[in-house]
This record gives C-alpha cells, sequence and structure tokens, in this order.
C-alpha cells in the first residue's frame, strides 16, 4: 500500500474525533502484516486524563483484530501542529513494531517520515523476545 494511501484511510475517519475540548482532531491509519488498515481517532474526555490518541486507538483495533506486525503508521490531523505521535503512544507501538514507520502529515498537507526507533530511541522492553507471542 502507497503512504499516500495510507494517509487517505486515516482523513478519511477524521471526521470521527471526538475532540470537543482540545478541539483538536486527530486520525491514525495503522498498516498491519495481514495488508489491512485499521485506523482509529482521538477520543477525549471530561475526565482530561482519560483521553485516548488516535493512534493507539488505530493500535487497539489491529491488535483486537489479532494483528501483532505493523510497517507504517499514518497519523493526520485537520490543523497545527503537526500530529507526531506522542510519548505514550511511541512506547505503545514500540511493543509490537519498533521499526514502524510512522508517516505525519499536517494540515497543510506536508508529509514527514520517521522512523519509530528514531522518535523512541530507548524503549522500555521487558522480555521483548516473548512480546510477539
Ligand atoms: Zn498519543
Amino acid at each position: 500500500m502507497k503512504d499516500s494511501q495510507l494517509l487517505h484511510e486515516a482523513r478519511r475517519v477524521l471526521v470521527h474525533a471526538y475532540a470537543p475540548y482540545s478541539g483538536y482532531r486527530v486520525a491514525a491509519a495503522l498498516l498491519a502484516g495481514d495488508g489491512k488498515v485499521y485506523t482509529g481517532v482521538n477520543v477525549e474526555n471530561a475526565s482530561y486524563g482519560l483521553t485516548l490518541c488516535a493512534e493507539r486507538a488505530a493500535l487497539v483495533a489491529a491488535v483486537s483484530a489479532g494483528q501483532r506486525r505493523f510497517s507504517t503508521l499514518g497519523v493526520v490531523s485537520e490543523k497545527k501542529p503537526d500530529p507526531v505521535p506522542c510519548g505514550a503512544c511511541r512506547q505503545a507501538l514500540a511493543e509490537f513494531a519498533p521499526d514502524c514507520r510512522v508517516l505525519v502529515s499536517a494540515a497543510g498537507g506536508e508529509e514527514t517520515l520517521y522512523r519509530l526507533a528514531d522518535l523512541l530511541p530507548r524503549p522500555f522492553s521487558y522480555h521483548a523476545e516473548t512480546n510477539h507471542e
């Protein structure tokens, strides 16, 4: 799948983001080992700390469908700043795909490609050799 298609899938669900408090809508699309794309949006809550990022929403959807291998995460937002994944999402993704590509697209359409290993060079890992079983 092309990167542009992955970002298209993220933009397609951006309308579903629930961000009444920040007004900052984010959507993510995760390309899994089965070739399918799993999407997620940010879901805010009146109790701010319960807010779930789009990236982790996509990851949870994919893992819930039985996927544990991922090659590329696409993230889009409808406005600035660029939706570079937060630390929690970097750690969550590193659990399954430490070498994942992270493609970020800002409101203006510019795209920036990162490597998760560069965004999070020293993720916490516990018995990493068994994490994918
Ligand atoms: Zn996050």
